[in-house]
């Protein structure tokens, strides 16, 4: 059986969160002077001298709506890095606990373990990205904490087989983090639609991705209620600015523009899977559900990454990531920058 409550860090469970005279206070609050902030108000145009909701409330409710969960299912992040670096703290005492990742895989899994002084076990996938049945079978044994199950994949693009996940929620005795930062560009349900089947099952998402708010820094994690109760305990109190909340229920309100920018990154993404493989150094278009392709180049990806960066284009070398050898990852741009990317890719073989 799992239980959650035998994950969390005892001093975790044992200690008492931040509180601020608001939580307490209910109603309008007409003389507010709890709080030490600036009641003349603000420099700069905007004003933005109040602390904003520690609770988010009022953009958790659209998203609940947006994402068919409860509000008490919602923890927002600064980016979801915040969540993916809570997670590990939630869970791990440093020096003694172990998380599993899936490599090749993003790369703040293993900071976030480094940061917090937390063992790192790799469990690589397959030649196709994929887990193993192996794989699965040494998840399924481990006590490890915590494992970070990213689909659709970065770098890869992919993702994961969805039986093999469910095999891993059903069976894993730790935490089930899904990272769905890419959920937007792919042709499967979101794992959102799954949590009430598993109390294990974590599902991270953004705005920085369809959403086109990266800047923003606004990340969201999905749970049961009781996890997501352990998260807002030790998360900072104020960790998403007022300008973020105001932001985003802006875009939230905004469903029309997200929907066009997701359709022409889609197809610019075909485009670029139609017209990548007929370029002389390209050997391989790995498959996609993201927002950016994997691409094998011959003879040497690294010369070419050289040769882009000297036309002022910038991409992801991948060259050195496990299973990834002579890989660049291309992020899908607007229309005329990947017409920029494919003449520059044809230039260099022409030469
Ligand atoms: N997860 C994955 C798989 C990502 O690729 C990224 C961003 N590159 C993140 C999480 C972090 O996103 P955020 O901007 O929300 O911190």
């Amino acid at each position: 059986m799992f239980e959650l409550s035998n994950l969390i860090r005892p001093n975790i469970r044992a200690m008492q969160p931040y509180s601020s005279a608001r939580d307490e206070f209910q109603g309008e609050a007409r003389v507010m002077l709890d709080a030490n902030e600036n009641s003349l108000g603000s420099a700069g145009p905007e004003q933005f001298n109040r602390y904003p909701d520690p609770q988010q409330r009022a953009v958790k409710a659209e998203l609940a709506k947006l994402k068919g969960v409860e509000p008490s299912q919602i923890f927002l992040g600064n980016g979801s890095d915040e969540a993916i670096d809570l997670l590990v703290r939630l869970t791990c005492t440093p020096g003694q606990d172990r998380i599993l990742i899936l490599p090749p895989t993003y790369g703040m899994y293993e900071v976030a373990a480094n940061l917090n002084d937390v063992r790192l076990e790799r469990l690589p996938l397959t030649a196709d990205f994929q887990l193993s049945d192996q794989a699965v079978a040494q998840i399924l044994a481990s006590d490890a904490k915590l494992v970070f199950v990213c689909s659709p994949n970065n770098p890869t693009g992919n993702l994961l087989h969805a039986a093999a996940v469910e095999q891993v929620l059903r069976g894993f005795r730790g935490l089930v983090v899904v990272d769905e930062a890419y959920a937007d560009f792919a042709a499967a349900p979101s794992w959102t639609t799954r949590l009430a089947e598993f109390p294990n099952l974590v599902v991270l998402q953004t705005f920085s991705k369809a959403w086109g708010l990266a800047g923003l820094r606004l990340g969201m994690a999905f749970a049961s209620p009781e996890l997501i109760g352990y998260l807002n305990k030790i998360k900072p109190p104020y960790n998403i600015s007022e300008a973020t909340q105001q932001h985003a229920l802006a875009a939230l309100a905004d469903a029309p523009h997200f929907e066009q920018m997701r359709q022409e990154l889609l197809q610019g993404r075909q485009w670029l899977q139609q017209h990548l493989p007929g370029v002389d150094i390209v050997e391989h278009v790995f498959a996609s559900d993201a927002n950016f392709l994997l691409v094998r180049f011959r003879p040497d990806a690294t010369a070419v990454y050289d040769y882009l960066l000297g036309k002022g284009i910038v991409v992801r070398n991948r060259t050195s990531q496990p299973g990834c050898a002579g890989t660049l990852r291309l992020t899908v741009g607007t229309p005329a920058e990947n017409e920029q990317l494919v003449t520059a890719l044809r230039d260099y073989s022409a030469v």
